[in-house]
């Protein structure tokens, strides 16, 4: 039976370190968050974004654009906070009208204040073993594997999911501690041959978003298993791993939810004070 990979203790440990850090700075480090939705989903995620951030000593600024904002309202409010010296870092919530290319407005962000590592510059950086602003998702699916305490190095890793925010950073990142890395995605699965590659992964993260896609018996015996997935199924929220299956094959597995995700919002301030260093 695999030992859980919980996200809660560890992004604990590591508020641990932040707050030591937001310490040694002598001043409280302000995120500015940059909200233009009334999504419900939104505002309880920029509700705890700022619970973490004040209980870490972190000062959290939100603007409220109103749903309605137009691309120039958003660009000049960015270009005024890249501008303001009091500012360590910015967050962009999503969604984001319609009308609006996230891609895009990201980018507006200057690379030292761009906290999500969504800059090319900051993705660039990652591609030279440089990075310091990495993004969250990626960053935590990171932190959980390590603390499995797995030496990467020259093992067989899978990586199902190629998205900006999470496969690709990923297999960088593994790449730079020397994994033999396969990344997958749909273009495997309608080749065919996603099982395959599964089943030879000593250590498999998948971010997908689709429940049941990996099934239990694939997961090789022993793997480390890192379920990046949400999917809401009937009113419960599951990964993209068949869990019962998978844990009982696996040396280290995630549940959904409580691995990854409670990590994400712990990520982010610790990029917010990367910055503001
Ligand atoms: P995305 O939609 O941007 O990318 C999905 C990826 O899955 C793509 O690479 C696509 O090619 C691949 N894919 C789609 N269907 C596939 C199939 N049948 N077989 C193999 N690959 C397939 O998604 P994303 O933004 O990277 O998010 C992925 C999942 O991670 C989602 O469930 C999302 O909710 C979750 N997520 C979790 C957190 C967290 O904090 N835990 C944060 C971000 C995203």
């Amino acid at each position: 039976m695999a030992r859980l990979l919980e996200g809660k203790p560890l992004a604990e440990k590591i508020k641990e370190e932040i707050k030591h850090d937001v310490l040694a700075l002598k001043r409280a480090p302000v995120l500015a968050s940059i909200q233009a939705t009334d999504n419900p989903g939104a505002l309880a995620y920029i509700k705890s974004q700022k619970k973490t951030a004040e209980s870490l000593g972190i000062e959290y600024q939100l603007h409220d654009l109103g749903k309605d904002v137009a691309e120039e309202g958003l660009t000049e409010l960015i270009q005024k906070l890249n501008q303001d010296k009091a500012i360590d870092g910015i967050i962009i919530q999503m969604p984001l009208p319609a009308a609006i290319d996230y891609k895009k407005i990201s980018q507006y962000i200057s690379p030292g204040k761009d906290i999500e590592g969504m800059h090319p510059a900051n993705i660039g950086k990652i591609l030279f073993g440089k990075a310091k602003l990495v993004p969250c998702t990626a960053a935590a699916a990171m932190e959980l594997l390590i603390s499995s305490g797995v030496d990467l190095y020259g093992r067989e890793v899978v990586v199902v999911g190629h998205s900006e925010i999470v496969g690709k950073p990923l297999s960088l990142l593994l790449l730079d501690r020397f994994a033999t890395t396969t990344v997958c995605h749909i273009g495997t699965s309608k080749a065919g041959k996603l099982e395959e590659h599964v089943k030879r992964a000593e250590v498999l993260i998948v971010a997908v978003g689709k429940a049941g896609l990996i099934k239990g018996e694939w997961i090789k015996e022993g793997a480390i298993v890192i379920d990046v997935g949400i999917n809401r199924v009937a009113d419960k929220i599951v990964g993209d791993v068949e869990f019962e299956e998978a844990e009982k094959r696996a040396s280290f597995i995630t549940p959904v939810p409580g691995g990854v995700g409670p990590l994400t919002v712990t990520m982010l301030m610790r990029n917010l004070v990367q910055a503001a260093k």
